[in-house]
């Protein structure tokens, strides 16, 4: 039998139902495994009690014939969802200590399912960054290595803990946010599955808000159909928050092995970009042959906006940052640094509460904000963002089904070889991914191959709002046809 921690949700439902391990069992190998790889920093807190706890009701639940969906699969969660009585921390100083006393919305339903969960995954602090080294915990040390060296490399970001725990065989799926790129990318950079579903599909509440029109929640798992199951359960309309959508969430597993014959896949002109290395040109081209080979047919379309969608994220999403995380203020929540008067206990509590990359966020948006560049910066990148979707919009009304796009611009690289000098070189990486933020249409990446080095390298697929269906049918036929990656064992 294959290991309990390299099992994929469908094998281990079926080994529950035949009774080959229990979910008590199943929940102690991801433990025990979790533990052998502290040195990956994938976690943040780790949380057996509970898992055990949960593992035991969900055989109390199999036993009775009583299971849900996703009963007894260990996950592991990022940071940035709030979990009642787990200390909730966004990797940020200025939480350090906050406990919250009530559940996402995503992980109650996760958990209503009957999901376990194995504890908190590490990300860069409050998800802003490429590559988890903005965190207060640290960075996370990728699974993977190039061939033949031990540097360590970047899992990317900002769910690098999600990433690295699922392609580590940590957990069996895991959560991740994206605001940016934040799933995507990662999952890119890991040779992981990650879906970034379309905004409103997903209730953000009860998720720390960094950008909050950008934000949204999604899963990371080692196959198409197993981030298919997992979405399912995350997504669906909450009261709790206005902009999640109310529409039956469908059966996305089913659409994981649907034919996609006929289907039109824009390759967009635009994201041929200078310098792009000639292995994500292979790549991408690789990727078009798979899926004509499977049915599909290639039109190529044109996002002409393209280039300006990176700029304006880094307007827009800061600004919604700096007015989120006023709320810190050493008053009401973690950290409190006391000083003379309350501007003193302000001032000194967001200095030191506040990593550097966060307080750069912070003060960019609050420029771009203030009275007197208003118009310039912020309401100018609004106006970017309504054109950028109508690129989207006019694309899919000529007939379009998806558009198929490299995740990322190179495969991972090492920890510390972008996080030294200039910011703008880590933004860079976001230039494939934003576009479907700023657009709030759901993208999937999906492992595609390796490069050079060893390391893997994701295709990036978009969709048509709400049909998250599609992806997950296109992005099976490119599993199939690449098959899936792990990495070797080393820690
Ligand atoms: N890398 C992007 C940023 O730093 C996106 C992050 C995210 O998606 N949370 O803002």
């Amino acid at each position: 039998m294959t290991a309990l921690t390299s099992l994929t949700l469908a094998e281990a439902r079926a080994g529950f139902a035949k009774k080959q391990f229990s979910a008590a069992e199943l929940t102690e190998a991801h433990l025990a495994a979790i533990e052998g790889a502290r040195s990956l920093n994938a976690f943040v807190l780790e949380t057996p009690e509970r898992a055990l706890e949960m593992a035991k009701a969900s055989d109390a639940r199999i036993a009775t014939g009583t299971a849900g969906p996703l009963e007894g699969i260990p996950l592991a969660i990022k940071d940035m969802f709030c979990t009642a009585g787990v200390r909730t921390a966004a990797c940020s100083r200025i939480l350090h200590n906050f406990v919250p006393t009530y559940e996402s919305t995503v992980t109650a339903n996760l958990w209503r399912d009957g999901a376990v969960l194995l504890g908190k995954t590490n990300n860069d602090e409050f998800a802003m960054g490429s590559s988890n080294e903005t965190s207060h915990c640290g960075p996370v040390t990728s699974p993977w290595r190039r061939k033949g060296s031990n540097t360590p490399i970047s899992p990317g970001g900002s769910s690098g803990g999600s990433a690295a725990a699922v392609a580590a065989q940590l957990c069996l799926g895991a959560t991740g946010t994206d605001t940016g790129g934040s799933i995507r990318q990662p999952a890119a950079f890991t040779g992981t599955v990650g879906i970034k579903p379309t905004y409103g599909r997903c209730s953000r509440w009860g998720i720390v808000a960094f950008a909050s029109s950008l934000d949204q929640a999604g899963p990371f798992a080692r196959s198409v159909r197993d981030a298919a199951l997992l979405l399912g359960s995350m997504a669906g309309h909450d009261q709790k928050d206005t902009t999640s959508v109310d529409r039956p969430v469908p059966d996305y597993a089913a659409a994981a092995g649907r034919s996609i014959k006929g289907m039109r896949i824009g390759i967009p002109k635009e994201y041929r970009i200078d310098g792009m290395p000639a292995e994500i040109e292979k790549l991408w081209e690789q990727g078009r042959a798979w899926l004509k080979a499977a049915g599909a047919e290639m039109v190529e379309v044109s996002l002409p906006h393209t280039k300006y969608a990176l700029p304006a994220y880094y307007i827009v999403a800061p600004a919604e940052a700096s007015s989120n995380l006023a709320r810190y203020d050493g008053v009401r929540y973690g950290l409190r640094v006391p000083g003379r008067d309350i501007s003193a206990l302000y001032e000194k509590t967001r200095a030191e509460g506040f990593g550097p990359e966060v307080r750069r966020r912070i003060m960019i948006g609050t420029y771009v904000l203030s009275a007197g560049y208003f118009d310039a910066y912020y309401v100018r990148a609004q106006k970017v963002r309504t054109l950028i979707k109508k690129d989207f919009e006019d694309a899919f009304a000529g007939g379009v089904h998806a558009m198929l796009t490299p995740a990322t611009p190179s495969a991972a690289f090492g920890i510390g070889e972008k996080s030294g000098g200039d910011p703008v070189e880590m933004y860079l990486n976001d230039v494939f991914t934003v576009t479907v933020n700023m657009a709030g249409l759901p993208g999937i990446s999906v492992p595609a191959g390796l490069d050079a080095h060893g390391l893997p390298l994701g295709l990036q697929l978009i969709g048509r709002p709400f049909d998250e269906e599609t992806l997950f049918s296109l992005g099976q036929v490119i599993e199939y046809a690449a098959g899936r990656f792990q990495p070797e064992k080393w820690w």
